[in-house]
Parts: structure tokens; sequence; C-alpha cells
């Protein structure tokens, strides 16, 4: 903590112990002190264990001895659960923090713009193709594990279908296509041509690949780097050229044990194909961006995750990612989340970018999104015996309302708590961030 935050976080505390000051005052204080803490500029948070447990008194006395609004009560659960955590970690989760700021944007009235163009409505901005649903890791925030369409292979003239179909959209709606879903897309073979082909028949399509990085050949480095060939970059006029291919590594842990815990892989294995990219990185031969992430189930991890992230691999951008639940099928990841005891009415006020997802499982079967694994059945259609834009805009008709809020949707959106990445995780070890949250 900054010495100009420690003074503030003071003065806040002593209004919101003491019993003296109005209810009013006392209240005002806490969210300053939530605000102030979600915006904490530095990794660790000490504050002495006398203070932190008067603040988690205070808060619950508050909470429990007086008739409260939903809002109020929100508001206090918020306090306990980030004063708790506080106490256990000497931080924040990127995921508490991600969840914090929405919950104060809509305790504070802060109203969220967000449009909609006719096209989108046509035509999706982001299509995931579950080639395969085969993955060499069992992550315990994931729900491979429970899928019954585990070891399904997408045919390549199903696939051909899709990828035709794709070629319809018209060249002036930009849509990133992240070929594969709940599966590792480097076991696919068909991968590197997948990706060619939709490079030279859409001008605007993106591919965005996701990958454990445990299963990295030789042979499949040298195809990614041919796949930088000049022609596969969107030229702009006065600026550089953008890649056409993001790459992603979900490595999670920076610590060995934690790590095959987590994902039952080995970290010495994921780490030395890391090593290798970014070698070739560094001297140009992989000329698009390389990001690593982590999703934050854990403060003190989300610390050390960042600081071993920049210690090993400089050129590669770190990335925290909130803890999201899959639509209520994955339990690991609702315990975690209840920590953050963020209340669904704050999502419930909020739209949700992932409505444009078109999702086709290797079943053929179309998910709502990226948070429906397909263990829950929707029935939206199936993309190999209909057109799957057809598919998409029926989606759309029944998903969006009018008010554009989650609230106003149907299940599972009206009570779900996703949120996609917001700002980059490095802000934990930033300093002189600016406050999001002023009034
Ligand atoms: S609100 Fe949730 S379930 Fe609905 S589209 Fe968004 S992420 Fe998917």
């Amino acid at each position: 903590m900054l010495i100009e935050e420690k003074t503030n976080f003071n003065s806040l505390a002593y209004k919101l112990i003491t019993s003296s000051f109005p209810e009013k005052i006392r209240l005002d204080a806490l969210v300053d002190l939530i605000t102030m803490l979600g915006n904490i500029t530095r990794g660790t948070i000490i504050i002495n264990n006398l203070i932190i447990s008067k603040l988690i008194k205070s808060t619950c006395y508050l909470r429990d001895s007086f008739e409260r609004s939903r809002q109020e009560k929100e508001l206090l659960n918020i306090g306990e659960a980030i004063f708790l955590e506080i106490r256990d970690h000497q931080c924040l989760s990127f995921t508490t923090k991600s969840n914090l700021k929405i919950a104060l944007t809509v305790l504070k009235g802060i109203k969220v713009n967000f449009t909609v163009k006719k096209q989108d409505l046509l035509y999706p901005r982001i299509v995931m193709i579950e080639t395969q649903a085969i993955c060499n890791a069992k992550c315990s925030f994931c729900d491979y594990k429970e899928l019954e369409r585990k070891g399904i292979k997408m045919s390549s003239e199903n696939l051909n279908s899709i990828l035709n179909q794709l070629s319809k959209i018209p060249e002036n709606h930009s849509f990133t296509v992240q070929p594969y879903r709940v599966s590792e897309p480097f076991l696919d073979k068909r991968l590197i041509s997948i990706c060619h082909r939709i490079f030279a028949m859409h001008p605007k399509a993106k591919v965005s690949i996701i990958s454990n990085g445990s299963y990295i050949p030789n042979t499949l480095t040298k195809e990614l780097s041919d796949l930088c060939r000049k022609e596969y970059f969107f030229e702009r006029k006065f600026q550089k050229s953008l890649p056409r291919l993001v790459l992603s590594f979900s490595l999670n842990e920076s610590d060995p044990v934690k790590y095959k815990e987590l994902m039952k892989l080995d970290f010495h294995r994921t780490c030395s194909n890391l090593d290798r990219l970014h070698e070739m990185f560094t001297s140009n031969q992989l000329p698009f961006p390389i990001k690593l992430t982590r999703v934050s189930t854990d403060p003190s991890e989300d610390k050390n995750f960042m600081e071993f992230c920049r210690r090993r691999y400089p050129y590669f951008k770190a990335f925290l990612l909130k803890l999201n639940d899959w639509t209520g099928s994955n339990k690991f990841s609702q315990n975690v989340k209840n920590f953050s005891a963020t209340p669904l009415s704050a999502y419930q006020k909020l739209p949700c970018q992932r409505w444009f997802d078109l999702s086709i499982l290797a079943t053929g079967k179309v998910a709502l999104c990226c948070m429906d694994s397909g263990v829950c059945n929707f029935n939206l259609g199936d993309a190999f015996k209909e057109n799957m834009l057809d598919i998409y805009r029926r989606k759309m008709n029944s998903y969006i309302p009018n008010t554009l809020k989650r609230g106003s949707s149907i299940d599972p959106c009206k009570g779900c708590t996703y949120s996609g990445p917001m700002s980059q995780g490095e802000h934990l070890l930033k300093t002189n961030r600016k406050n999001m949250w002023n009034k």
C-alpha cells in the first residue's frame, strides 16, 4: 500500500469502526473503503490484525443489528468478504476485484454503455468450433471430466461444411474463430490447415488459440511460424500491420505441485515448451502476440504468477482471468466464487458480450456461449443438420432482451455471473493506477 493510501485507509477505517458516528457516515465509509481496496495498486495490503478484526466485527454488527435494505445488506456482505480475504492473504484476488468492480458499478448507479449493432444480430462476433472433444489435461475449473462427448471428433465433411458457411459472412463483418472448445487445440492435426483456410477465405476473420502448452512438437512450432506469412496480417494505412492470430497459454500456476494438482499435467514439460516459444518469439520467428493466462482462484498465487511470468517470460503478456462457473455446472468454480459474495442482482443489471458467440460442439450441437460446456442442454439446434447462421439468429431472438439486461433474459443468462477479461492483471504489480469507481 502507498503511504497516501494507508492514510486514507486509516481515516476511513476509523469512521467505520467508531460506534459514535452516525450509521450513514459509517456506511459511506465502508463504500469508500471497499472502493479503495479494489483499487489498491500494490500486491500486498498489510493491515494491523487488530484493525482488520475490528473492521470485520463492525461490518457484521452493522449488517446484523439493524433492519437493512437489500442493497445495504449486499454492501455489508461484500465488505465482510473482502476484509476476510485481506486478513487471510494480505491482498485480493483478481476474481474478487472483478466481482467488486461489478458490484460497485451497480451499487453506485454507474451506467454501462452497451449498444447492439444490427449486423451483430445476424452474424456472430466469436465462432467456436470444437473440432474434437479431446484434452490431455483435467483442470479442476473445467467441465471436461463430465463431458459425455469426450473423444468425439468432428468429421472432415462436417468441418468443411461449417467452414464454408463462415465464408458467407459479409466481408465487412469482423469476427474471431476459436478452432477448439472444451478441448486442447494442438492435439488436432488439422489445426494449422483450418487456420490457413480461415485466413484465406475471410479478410476480417481472426483466429484465437488457447492451449495448455503441454504438447507442442517441433513440427507444430515450425507450422505456427509459417502461419505468419505476410498475407495473413491486417494491413493498416500509416500503422504497423496487425497480426490475425493470437496465441494464449492457460498456464494458471507458477508452482509445479499446485500446477499438477490443478491441471494434472507436468509443469516442467509445459515450461520447456514455453521456453522454446519464447526464444522463437524474441528472435522474431513468431510475429503474433503470445499471452499467458491464469484463472484467478487465490489472491497470493495471482501475485506469484504475475511475478513468475514477468521474470521467466518477459516478452509474453501475462493476464489474470476471473473465475467463471460454466453456467452453474462446475462445483469447484462455484465454491471459490462464493468467497467474493457478489450479489447476483448486480450482474442482472448488466448486458453480456457472450450473447454474440456461435459455439459449435464436436457433436454438431450448438451451445449457448463460452460458459456453456454442453453438459446442460439448452436445445439450440444442430449445426450438422441446419444452417448455423439460422441457429445463431434464433438464439439471438430468444436470449437478448429489449432492456439489454441479463435479469430480463431467460435461464441461464438470468442467473449468470460471467464477466470477461476487463483489464490486464498486471495492475496487481503496478503503481499509480487511477481510481475507476470514483463517484
Ligand atoms: S449471460 Fe452467461 S449464460 Fe448468458 S450468454 Fe452471457 S455468459 Fe452465457
